[in-house]
């Protein structure tokens, strides 16, 4: 059994994860309540409350399963706040060190770039190495509050990145938006809520690409064209015309999204699709996606509600998945935070 622990940013998470089984159990304290009226993440605040919140998860946990059970810990490196971070590596190390079982540092952008095959997994798991093989090489489209990437998992299950954001990522854009519109915090949902009863055509925002020639993206300067287009408008305007706003903003955000895979699917022979992340929750997408992935028939994976936010499970699920794979790296208790650390290596 895999124990994981997760706080690289709001949420503070316990998971455990049996290979045989799946997962076992998953525990979260979500802050965004608390860092909702500053309209964003408040670090401080954040690593206090992970300070206070690691403790009754993981009595909880380990209701489910006893110490003697977990045979290795997992514990969220980075990317992500440093002082998060070090909530989760230091309550890590002492668990490990206590019960003298190995801990690995997880990178969370990989786990969120594996968290599509959870289900694959919990489906049949003696059977996941041959059916994860079958999907390999595989597409994936990671889009959250700070990461808008495509990438490729090869048959050795290498990550590459094929694209990435030059300025905001694609969950960003659609947060500062909403806040441009009076919205509230995290704004993606609120967005997709009030697109349902507006006309994605009603209002024309720049395509969110960068040059032509480059896969990557960009969401700055759609943003900048939305406070141009309310600038103009009558406060009564934009509240009658909210909804419109709305569906055509969030067009234009998930059209950037699918345009892009379009092209690198088109580019390889890819035998799978995949999105994760917070956007993956938005239905828009998933419709875009999943019409790509019917285009080129190949099987579609979404990374379970559960799993698109911050969550211990996908962190546990890496740490076995790839580990599997390539032998993930056990530096034990000299292990130490990497707030900055990237999905994959690009080019
Ligand atoms: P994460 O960074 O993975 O925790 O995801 C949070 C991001 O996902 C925020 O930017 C949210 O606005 C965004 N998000 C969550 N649900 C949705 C949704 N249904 N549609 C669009 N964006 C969403
Ligand atoms: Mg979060």
């Amino acid at each position: 059994m895999i124990l994981a622990l997760e706080s690289s940013c709001d949420e503070t998470a316990v998971a455990l994860f049996d290979p045989a089984h799946g997962l076992a159990g998953e525990w979260v304290h979500s802050q965004i309540a608390l860092h909702e009226v500053y309209g964003g993440v408040v670090p401080d605040l954040a690593s206090r409350e992970h300070l206070q919140h690691f403790a009754p998860l993981l009595a909880r946990a380990f209701a489910v399963a006893p110490a003697e059970r977990v045979t290795r810990i997992a514990v969220t490196q980075g990317p992500g706040l440093a002082a998060c971070l070090a909530m989760g590596l230091a309550a890590a190390k002492s668990l490990a060190l206590a019960w003298g079982v190995p801990v690995a540092g997880v990178n969370h952008l990989r786990a969120h770039a594996f968290s599509p095959f959870i289900g694959l997994h919990a489906h049949d798991p003696a059977d996941f190495e041959r059916a994860l093989a079958a999907l390999l090489p595989h597409v994936g489209l990671l889009v959250s509050g700070g990461n808008t990437a495509l990438f490729s998992i090869d048959r050795e299950r290498r990550i590459r990145l094929l694209a990435s954001t030059m300025d905001d990522a694609a969950g960003e854009a659609l947060d500062k938006g909403a806040k441009l519109l009076g919205l509230g915090y995290p704004g993606g949902p609120q967005v997709e809520r009030l697109a349902r009863a507006g006309d994605a055509k009603a209002f024309q925002f720049p395509k969110a690409v960068a040059q032509k020639s480059t896969l990557d993206f960009s969401f700055s300067g759609l943003k900048t064209s939305l406070r141009y287009t309310l600038e103009k408008m009558q406060p009564e305007e934009i509240e009658r015309r909210k909804a419109d706003l709305c569906a055509s903003y969030q067009h234009a955000v998930m059209d950037a999204l699918a345009r892009k895979t379009k092209l690198v699917l088109a580019a390889g022979d890819y035998r799978s699709i995949g999105l994760s992340g917070g956007v993956a929750n938005n239905q828009v997408l998933q419709t875009e996606v999943e019409k790509l992935a019917q285009a080129r028939r190949v099987p579609f994976l979404r990374a379970q509600p559960r799993h698109t936010g911050d969550n211990a499970g996908m962190i546990a699920f890496a740490a076995w998945a790839e580990r599997e794979a390539s032998g993930i790296d056990e530096r034990g208790y000299d292990l130490e935070i990497a707030p900055s650390l990237p999905l994959a290596a690009g080019g």
